[in-house]
């Protein structure tokens, strides 16, 4: 059963700067400046069965998120990696949602942060279906967000900056206050961007369709499932994508570490079918995360 509480309010422990501390102990001053100035990165990866998938790549982009914010995240790829296995260790998980978070401290106040202390926290839950097993089933239906994926001069883009989700929670609030499951964003040229925390695919006449990711994240399970369609002999075509095109495509789906594969019912206007490659390469990704497929 997933616990309600809130997430201050939990058992546990939570890796917080080299060692693990009370779940509720893991707290931070207010005049910290990641609270003021969103000088904050994160990752989301998921265990399964005990492993993180893919954990020594999420770590490193931890690390380069930061250095994109021109901070260094003073813990090694290989002590983040140990320090997300012991979270897991230390809180009995096996399948389980793992948090990495790193952010600058209280030691200065003002836009300028050189002098702040950089902290690292992990923390790690269970964690069902993002969107839940019933959407699954049917497909998430999508609302077009008012908000624009913002270009490359003019954000970070390619770092897991928590600045950057300030337009995604304002994009799936709008959804969800309409009855939509989430928002697909389009890009500041007016391209097809990717959901509020998960990237996109279309399917049309057997091929898959995906948008350069030249202002959003690359993600890993988008890296992934275009590895396992490939492997499949599917072919997959990373382009510009606009949105008068989205009527020719047959199937949608999106990717991420906590959406995993989900099926998309409908985008705005646009309505898609739960297609049989979609479903497969839900099936694929689910077998290779749980290790029933071979990784090679
Ligand atoms: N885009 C956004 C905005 C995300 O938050 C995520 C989730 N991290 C993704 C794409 C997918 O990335 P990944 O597959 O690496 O989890």
């Amino acid at each position: 059963m997933t616990d309600q509480r809130n997430f201050d309010d939990r058992d546990g422990s939570i890796w917080f700067d080299g060692k693990l501390v009370p779940w509720r102990d893991a707290n931070i001053h207010v005049l910290t400046h990641a609270l003021h100035y969103a000088s904050s990165v994160f990752e989301g990866q998921r265990a399964y069965g005990g492993e993180i998938f893919r954990l020594t790549d999420h770590s490193r982009r931890l690390r380069r998120s930061a250095e994109l914010l021109g901070f260094e995240i003073p813990w090694t790829v290989d002590e983040i990696d140990e320090a997300c296995r012991q979270v897991l260790q230390a809180n009995q998980l096996e399948d389980a949602y793992v948090r990495p978070v790193a952010w600058r401290g209280s030691e200065q106040m003002g836009v300028s942060a050189q002098r702040t202390k950089i902290h690292l926290a992990i923390a790690a839950w269970p964690w069902g279906a993002y969107f839940g097993e019933e959407a699954i089933r049917r497909g998430v239906r999508l609302d077009i967000s008012p908000w624009r994926r913002p270009a490359p001069y003019t954000a970070p883009t390619e770092s897991k900056a928590s600045g950057l989700y300030m337009i995604c929670t304002l994009s799936r609030h709008n959804a969800q206050g309409k009855g939509y499951d989430d928002a697909l964003m389009f890009d500041w040229r007016g391209q097809v961007a990717e959901g509020t925390g998960a990237n996109a695919f279309f399917v049309r006449d057997g091929a898959l369709h995906t948008p350069t990711p030249d202002c959003f994240l690359n993600g890993i399970t988008r890296q992934t499932v275009i590895e396992l369609a490939r492997r499949r002999g599917i072919e997959v075509i990373e382009r510009a994508i606009w949105p008068e095109e989205l009527e020719s495509f047959e199937q949608m789906f999106l990717t991420g570490s906590a959406a995993e594969v989900t099926p998309v019912a409908s985008a705005g206007p646009w309505n898609f079918e739960v297609g049989d490659l979609t479903l497969q390469m839900r099936k694929d990704y689910l077998d290779l995360v749980n290790r029933r497929l071979s990784n090679s």
